[in-house]
């Protein structure tokens, strides 16, 4: 990968707000940084919004939302398949972006622009299918109107971890709903949404539509844009405790809210699993994103009769991965995001191996430029060990052994959360049971990834509120309107 490729493209990306249809300076002189995690360098300097910039994004989503909203959904439709047909040709330069400021390996950024893109084009074919109901009521006295109406001006928070396909999950059915959007994507990773932006921009979505606000003080400019009486609906992806703090914000102008939260999935293998299939599922459930996915298998509860088995096979497979840079050829774990992810990683792994887990690879950082954290596979991990707990976001696999069928369900479920959970059984009965007691908002039975624009993606418990993707998606935009009028 050349050096000056990168320069270009970087070079080329916007470094202002997107306000109005406009690209313009914030009000204020300080910028945000952006670094790429693999080298620690500075890669780009982009404008840091102020609470009044961030207003100003509000101000052009209420005016947008007067025309957008009324715009015929077939036209919507072709606005958000051009920005699909374009994502397209730009893959190239989208993926290389990801990989620069969030130091995903190339192969699997190529793959969150495909999956990303995915969002448009299928927001893109539902719209035209959103339908109202009219009919006679019960009693035969009058009619009944059904309709559904976009909810009003949005605003759109993403985490650092996916920083294309979590905007475009949301950007995608909003404006197919006929919203407009004010979308504030992480510091750590701005520049791909700008990018994002422009592509829109050039797609034919007008002006005001889609604004974008990059900050260094996320709290300070977003509250003021939740508590103003003209937003109507706030969509969040990003951690539990910044979720709950938001949700009482939105509480006062009682807001449509999506909270896609943390997570801290269970990965369950029965001894009557196909141990290759299941191998494969966890390299890909706990590695991929270099393990900070909130879909990232957080525990492997597994036979006591096959966990030795299963430990000494991924623990193989782990010392084969190849890590470094996401640029570079044959690399497959890249830096984790910044040195807190790194800290974090480490001591989650030194409780537990100080409670007696044994540390089968792995377990400490890279001595090297960026930051590096080892993958790594702990077995025999204790109970009440705070890997159990908490969300690691790391590349780090820990084995937990049961005993039956009720044990395994019981630790599964023994978590505040519910995102997703994964199953290894060739038992179709078992398989079936395990559907039905799982507390969980998604499940993958014999598969790792479960991610797909057309299916509702979403959590129970503590991972959250609310469903982007599927049939669902487009619901979290829309409001419906009941209609009664006398017999005609
Ligand atoms: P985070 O909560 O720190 O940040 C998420 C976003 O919120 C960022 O844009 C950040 O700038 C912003 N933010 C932080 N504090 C804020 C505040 N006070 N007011 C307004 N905005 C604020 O999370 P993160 O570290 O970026 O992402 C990792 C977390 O996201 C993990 O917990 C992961 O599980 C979760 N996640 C969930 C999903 C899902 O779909 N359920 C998908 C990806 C990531």
């Amino acid at each position: 990968m050349s050096e000056n490729r990168e320069r270009d493209l970087l070079a080329a990306v916007p470094d202002s707000l997107f306000i109005g249809g406009e690209w313009r300076r914030g009000e204020r002189e300080s910028t945000v940084k952006v670094y790429d995690p693999a080298t620690g360098e500075l890669i780009k300097e982009i404008a840091d919004a102020s609470p009044a910039d961030g207003i100003a994004a509000l101000d052009a989503a209420a005016t947008a939302f007067e025309t957008w909203s009324r715009t015929p959904s077939r036209q919507r439709a072709e606005i958000l398949r051009r920005a699909f047909d374009l994502l397209q040709e730009r893959k190239e330069d989208f993926a290389l972006l990801m990989t620069l400021e969030m130091g995903k390996p190339l192969a699997e950024a190529r793959g969150e622009v495909a999956y990303g893109g995915e969002f448009l084009r299928w927001f893109s074919e539902e719209t035209a299918h959103v339908q109202g109901r009219y009919g006679a009521n019960p009693e035969g006295t009058g009619r009944m109107i059904v309709s559904q109406h976009a909810v009003g001006p949005c605003f759109l928070i993403t985490p650092w971890n996916f920083p294309l396909a979590m905007a475009t999950r949301k950007i995608a059915p909003a404006l197919a709903a006929g919203c407009t959007v004010v979308v504030k994507p992480a510091e750590l990773t701005p520049l791909t949404t700008l990018a994002f932006a422009k592509l829109l921009e050039d797609a034919g979505v007008p002006a005001g539509v889609v604004n974008v606000i990059t900050t260094s003080t996320s709290g300070a400019v977003s509250e003021p844009i939740i508590r103003d009486p003209r937003l109507r609906k706030l969509s969040f992806t990003g951690s539990t405790p910044v979720g709950q703090r938001l949700l009482e914000q939105a509480s006062q102008g009682v807001l449509r809210t999506s909270m896609e939260l943390g997570g801290n999935a269970p990965f369950v293998v029965f001894d009557d699993a196909d141990l290759d299939k299941a191998v494969d599922g966890a390299i890909a459930a706990k590695f991929r994103n270099i393990g900070q996915a909130c879909t990232a298998a957080n525990r492997f509860i597994v036979h006591r009769s096959v966990a030795d088995e299963f430990a000494r096979r991924v623990t193989e497979r782990v010392e084969a991965f190849g890590i470094g840079r996401g640029t570079e050829d044959g690399v497959t774990i890249g830096p984790l995001i910044d040195d807190r992810a790194v800290a974090k990683a480490q001591s989650l792994v030194a409780d537990a191996v100080g409670r007696g887990a044994s540390l089968r690879t792995g377990g400490s950082p890279i001595d090297r430029p960026g930051t590096f954290f080892e993958p790594t596979v702990i077995s025999d991990v204790p109970a009440g060990s705070d890997i159990l707990r908490e969300e690691i976001f790391g590349p780090v696999l820990a084995i937990v052994p049961f005993d039956d069928e009720d044990d395994a369900v019981a630790l599964a479920n023994s978590t505040e959360y519910g995102l997703v959970s994964y199953v290894y059984t060739e038992n179709l009965a078992r398989g079936q049971r395990m559907i039905e007691r799982l507390e969980t908002g998604m499940m993958g039975l014999n598969i790792g990834v479960v991610s797909n624009a057309a299916a509702p993606f979403g959590g129970w418990k503590l991972s959250g509120l609310g469903r982007e993707g599927g049939a669902e998606g487009i619901h979290e935009y829309l409001q419906t309107k009941y209609t009664l009028t006398p017999n005609p």
